[in-house]
């Protein structure tokens, strides 16, 4: 099965794939059935805006197998490009329907990333993965790793992952950490068959944060309300202006 061509547009010279969820997810098969590592990333327009300085950024992004639209601005951009992107397609929700497509066909997930545990809880990527196996029960969570890790432990990190035997992994360490981690060693994973970098979403499911209400969802508030929550995030809401700016004004 080879699914339907996708296209992939440009926006500030970033390549951006037209993808629903549903044609987002049919590449998904795809890459579970062929050899070697195939690489997500979910550039929301702040990692845009940051693939626009970073050149290892960019070449890492031109490299990927595919590339979700992740965030209000990228749709907003679209339009002004006069390019048919009807919706965002969040890293969230995308990994929320790659579960359910994991555990329909028994393949397994490795999370890596976010807090270690404490004396109160566990690690988030431990409580990320039951609370996914609480809605998805056959769910097979092949390892977990949390993601303050040495760069010396690196190598055993990879190691572990492929000894695990995975066929799926979500790395969870902000961006472009997680999409350089990725980009890096996916060659090295043995088992491995895709590979995506999720940001904050362990978190989400293990409920050490919270993900916006519905409502601003709905109305491309997200990036708001998350601003609104930890005002330290000051200088990367601005990015979305910027954003906007830039496409306006960019040819
Ligand atoms: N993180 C990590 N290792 C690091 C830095 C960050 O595991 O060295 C985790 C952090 O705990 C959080 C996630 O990476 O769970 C990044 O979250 P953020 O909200 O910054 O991601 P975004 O979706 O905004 O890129």
């Amino acid at each position: 099965m080879e699914g339907k061509e996708i296209e992939r547009a440009r926006i500030l010279d970033i390549p951006v794939d037209l993808v629903d969820y549903d044609s987002a997810l049919d590449r998904f098969r795809v890459f579970m059935e062929n050899p070697g590592c195939d690489m997500i990333v979910t550039p929301n327009s702040e990692i845009v805006v940051n693939a626009t300085k970073d050149p290892a950024l960019k070449d890492l992004i031109e490299h990927a197998s595919l590339i979700i639209p992740d965030g209000i601005g990228l749709v907003k951009a679209a339009k002004i490009k006069h390019l048919p992107l009807q919706e965002r397609v969040t890293g969230v929700d995308f990994l929320t329907r790659i579960l359910g497509e994991l555990e329909a066909t028994g393949k397994s997930i490795f999370l890596l990333g976010s807090k270690p545990a404490n004396e109160e809880r566990a690690s988030v990527a431990d409580m990320a993965a039951a609370a996914m196996k609480e809605r998805f029960p056959g769910l097979v969570v092949a390892g977990t790793n949390d993601g303050y890790f040495k760069a010396a432990e690196e190598a055993a990190l990879v190691r572990k992952i492929s000894e695990s035997g995975a066929d799926f992994l979500c790395v969870a360490l902000g961006s472009p950490k997680q999409e350089k981690f990725i980009y890096e060693h996916k060659s090295e994973f043995t088992s491995v068959k895709a590979a995506i970098g999720v940001g904050g979403t362990l978190d989400v499911w293990a409920g050490t944060v919270k993900r916006a209400p519905e409502f601003w969802q709905n109305h491309g508030l997200e990036w708001l309300y998350r601003f609104l929550k930890e005002p330290v995030r000051f200088k990367r809401v601005l990015q979305l202006p910027v954003f906007m700016l830039k496409v306006m004004f960019t040819k």
